[in-house]
């Protein structure tokens, strides 16, 4: 079978490859993967500029829905052959660690993640472990999306918390920044999102969303518009989820005293800030990384109930051969999920 490779570590260095498709581990279930989705850090991945460890030769891509077509000796009878499923981007975390015992696996030393260490979905198909059934209104497109959803329910609601009516700000209308804006309304949020000129059609998406408040900071001054909808106190919550340093300073602008600044995107190098404002105004800093299991179990419960709406993200669709176009199309910030379809 074909898989889109990571095959050396530096910038570049990908390719579409004939990969062995491996039978399932004791513990692993094969997906027959249906859709995956490309995620700002296979980017990074690509230019070799993401501080997680990749192991190459390694198959990219960790944001997938597929089938089940076969299970491992220990698999229990709660996967079926022919279930429809969603996977988590963890693959190994070592269940002894502080993390791993409080439930933080997603911090563990040891994690191994589908792509970037193990070989993940840019292929027909893939195993993995730590499975979550779609519930039956959920698409393969959207279930495909249950991934970086699930990193933003970390980030919102368990590592953040937004409470009803709550201005919140997100910086960035990336595919990230609207599912971070959806979990945040979700909770209550009265959401802002900004971008630039670039992302003109992303916040008319925001839009038909049904995010309240769309801004282009190259023509507002978003700073004020938010003080302005705030009575000059500015957001209680910001999330800033473009990994673009001047987007971090202009947040940190936008944030309330004793407010929430939590950042979610990745700049990929150390950036300048001015620090001390988290001290004089009490700022509640947090960071957010991958997710665990509760986040997957609230992110399929959001889209079930359609609190979130994954399937409007799902913007262009491409079959692996195609993948050099669709990468150009992620980083042109082209669209807004782009799926790889495995033929
Ligand atoms: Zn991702
Ligand atoms: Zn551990």
């Amino acid at each position: 079978m074909k898989g889109i490779v990571k095959y050396k570590l530096g910038d570049g260095f990908m390719e579409l490859r004939d990969v062995e498709k491996r039978p399932p581990g004791q513990n692993e279930v094969t997906v027959e993967v249906k859709a995956a989705g490309i995620c700002g850090s296979d980017l990074h991945i690509y230019h070799n500029d993401i501080n997680i460890p990749i192991v190459p030769p390694v198959v990219v891509g960790h944001e997938f829905s597929g089938v089940v077509v076969e299970k491992g000796a220990s698999v229990g009878d709660e996967i079926a052959i022919g279930d429809r499923v969603t996977g988590e981007s963890s693959i190994y975390f070592c269940g002894t660690c502080r993390y791993c015992r409080s439930g933080y696996y997603n911090l563990c030393n040891s994690r191994k993640i589908l792509g970037y260490t193990a070989n993940g979905c840019f292929t027909k198909y893939c195993n993995v472990i730590y499975l979550h059934k779609l519930p039956e209104n959920v698409s393969f497109k959207a279930g495909a999306m249950t991934e970086p959803l699930a990193c933003c329910v970390h980030g919102v609601t368990e590592q953040t918390g937004v409470s009803a009516g709550d201005f919140v700000v997100v910086t960035g209308p990336g595919p990230i920044g609207l599912l971070v804006a959806m979990v945040a309304r979700a909770e209550g949020g009265n959401v802002l999102v900004c971008g630039t000129g670039r992302d003109t059609d992303r916040l008319k998406t925001a839009e038909k969303l049904g995010i309240p408040y769309t801004i282009n900071i190259e023509t507002t001054d978003a700073v004020a518009r938010v003080k302005e909808l705030t009575q000059g106190y500015g957001a209680d919550v910001v999330f800033e989820c473009s990994g673009v340093p001047q987007a971090a300073v202009m947040a940190l602008n936008m944030v309330r005293k004793r407010g929430k600044y939590t950042q979610v995107g990745l700049f990929g190098r150390p950036i300048e800030i001015d620090f001390e404002k988290i001290a004089f105004f009490e700022i509640e800093v947090r960071g957010t990384v991958s997710q665990r299991r509760p986040a997957w179990e609230r992110a399929l419960a959001l889209m079930e109930r359609k609190m979130v709406d994954c399937e409007s993200l799902a913007s262009h669709e491409f079959g692996l051969s195609e993948w050099k176009r669709a990468f150009e199309m992620a980083e042109k910030k082209e669209g807004m999920k782009i799926l790889l379809i495995p033929e």
